[in-house]
């Protein structure tokens, strides 16, 4: 196999297959196949959202110790980061959502940990979605929902959700794979677009475990895929697993993108690098507030970058950005 022969075929418009895939995955990432690789995928993620990237923005509503127990994730109990529940007001919500929105976010994200009461986050919802300005796109990051749940988060003006199964959902973390994806048709079917994205990556996740998840992602037709490494929280069991490059994570991201029928216009990364932008992450967040990767309450202070930040990024990757409502949750 060549991986010439596998660009031909994208280059026709066709998806690649599983070995395809997990070849093109195999490639040392630092070799002049996978820079090709990045570069096609580049050219690819540049022709269909007209050379414009996307920066979304996401603040959480909460902050909780969470009976999820993911082990990636700073909010999990077991990861005895976080011992107190916290919670923003409906006004500090409003305030955080249109700071991103005079930043020029092209999507606002309001996430929940799994244990926040849904009722309070539909409240709280409309009472950002009557301050934003109509146009402003609204996603939604929160846990496994019913069908009558997600058709009410359409209602409450959310254009779509965020939503992944993630790489050994139910050995890595408490929660069920098929709740995951049923959760994912429920909300394609209540009408909101999902985006997703193959995470979090660590060095322990083979490349048929990572193809495998192109695949899954592949399946749905996302608002946008992509890929984001999983961010090692000090002192967590997790943490001993390592850490992957981000010429891995960019690369991933390129084979992502191969794997993605055209159809699909957005390719993310996390956290925002421009190596990830050359590689054809065309979606970029900026967060504030509780993060799920970092152990600072205000992820501002830490981790998190600004909508500025994400912009400069991509400038500093000859990319232009999208200024309006994100094109990928709104295809309309
Ligand atoms: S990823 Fe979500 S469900 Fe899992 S522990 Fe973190 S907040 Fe809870």
């Amino acid at each position: 196999m060549h991986v010439e022969d596998i660009l031909n075929k994208t280059r026709s418009g066709d998806v690649p297959s599983k070995d395809d895939l997990v070849f093109l995955l195999s490639m040392p990432p630092d070799s002049v196949d996978t820079y090709m690789v990045m570069a096609e995928a580049a050219r690819i993620s540049k022709e269909l959202s007209g050379r414009k990237a996307e920066v979304h923005a996401q603040f959480a509503l909460n902050l909780a110790p969470c009976s999820g127990d993911c082990l990636f994730c700073s909010f999990a109990k077991v990861n005895d980061v976080f011992h107190e529940a916290t919670e923003l007001s409906a006004e500090e919500a409003v305030a955080y959502a249109r700071q991103f929105e005079d930043d020029g976010a092209n999507a606002v994200f309001m996430m929940s940990t799994a244990g926040y009461p849904f009722e309070r986050f539909i409240e709280v919802s409309e009472e950002v979605r009557k301050n934003l300005k109509p146009e402003t796109t609204m996603v939604a990051n929160v846990g496994d929902q019913s069908l009558l749940h997600a058709r009410r988060l359409k209602d409450a003006g959310f254009a779509g959700v965020y939503h992944a199964l993630r790489l050994r959902e139910g050995t890595d973390s408490t929660l069920s794979a098929e709740k995951r994806k049923r959760s994912i048709r429920n909300f394609l079917e209540a009408g909101l677009e999902v985006g997703t994205c193959v995470e979090p990556v660590g060095p322990e996740h083979t490349n048929e475990e990572l193809a495998e998840m192109i695949e899954f992602t592949a399946s749905f037709n996302p608002a946008f895929s992509g890929a984001a490494r999983r961010i090692p929280i000090p002192g967590t069991e997790m943490a001993k697993r390592g850490v992957i490059s981000e010429l891995r994570m960019a690369q991933i991201v390129a084979v992502t993108r191969l794997g993605m029928p055209r159809t699909v216009m957005g390719n993310c990364t996390h956290e925002p690098c421009t190596l990830g932008a050359i590689a054809g992450a065309n979606l970029f967040w900026a967060e504030v507030g509780a993060n799920p990767r970092d152990v600072e309450e205000k992820t501002e202070e830490g981790r998190g970058g600004t909508v500025g930040r994400c912009r400069t990024l991509y400038q500093e990757s000859d990319w232009d950005v999208w200024d309006g409502p994100s094109r990928y949750y709104n295809k309309g």
